[in-house]
């Protein structure tokens, strides 16, 4: 795609929390406000450039509340300086009607999942009319989305967005691998993707997750295809090693940073970031 030039910086994303309680599983999850303040600056510290973010009720379950997004996003413009702030939309718990409700608080950026999958216990469910209408809010209040894919037919979602113009040519993706029940983590569905993408959406950047065990791995296959972006954090794998839980955020981007320069890039700045993914 347009944007991946081998040389170019890469972004490094870091998933702070997520919506399945885990903090039982490893205490390091930040969960209130405040440690997803702490948590993210030290991972800002270490290399992360976009932060994405999902708020919890205090009982840990997963929360719609606009302004425990916008404490956070303050926050993060506070000690985290140019970082980019992405709010999940996504839907786990979580009240349909209700997933839009923190976009009036303009983050830079939405995740936007634009179709329905399998999810390990329920179906992730993305309405076509939902998904029109978090894409229609996060044009209405300028935030720049990040494209879900959990399956091939999300890509064609995404080029319909386009065609309706509600969101832009040069769309950012994410790749999501490893899901139970969703797209398994095998490289050659990485190349699939790369395939579909360049075909219906060649002006798109892209980045790919890899779900619990497979993120080292899924790393590896992007930033071998020149990825834009890679993404970490504890929302998507609590474990550095099979026997050894992360002890933080910042350890999991410092281990991207790590795989970045293993493939001969650098890692982006926060101004390099906003360009690559094309943001003011
Ligand atoms: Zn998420």
């Amino acid at each position: 795609m347009a944007a991946s030039r081998s040389d170019a910086p890469v972004v490094i994303a870091v998933a702070i929390t997520g919506s399945v309680p885990r903090k039982k599983d490893n205490p390091a999850v930040p969960v209130t406000v405040t440690e997803q303040i702490e948590s993210t600056q030290q991972a800002f510290e270490a290399g992360a450039t976009l932060c994405h973010i999902h708020v919890r009720n205090d009982d840990e379950s997963p929360s719609s509340d606009p302004d425990k997004f916008a404490a956070v996003q303050e926050g993060l413009r506070k000690h985290c300086p140019g970082m980019i702030v992405q709010f999940s939309t996504g839907g786990r718990g979580r009240d349909p009607a209700a997933r839009g409700l923190s976009l009036k608080h303009r983050p830079d950026m939405a995740s936007l999942s634009t179709g329905s999958v399998n999810f390990p216990t329920i179906v992730y469910e993305n309405a076509a009319s939902l998904v029109t209408d978090l894409a229609s809010q996060m044009k209405a209040y300028g935030v720049r989305p990040e494209i879900e894919i959990f399956d091939l037919s999300h890509l064609h979602g995404a080029k319909r967005l386009v065609e309706a113009g509600l969101i832009d040519a040069q769309p950012h993706v994410q790749f999501v691998l490893g899901v139970q029940n969703a797209m398994p983590a095998e490289e050659h569905l990485l190349d699939i993707l790369l395939t579909e993408t360049r075909r219906i959406l060649p002006e798109a950047t892209w980045t790919a997750a890899g779900i619990g065990r497979n993120q080292a791995v899924v790393m590896e296959w992007a930033l071998a295809r020149g990825a834009d972006a890679v993404r970490t954090g504890l929302e998507d794998n609590i474990r550095v090693t099979k026997d050894r839980l992360a002890s933080s955020n910042a350890e999991l981007v410092g281990l991207a940073a790590e795989a970045v320069a293993r493939h001969g890039r650098r890692v982006a700045t926060p101004a390099e970031a906003r360009a690559a993914l094309r943001l003011a």
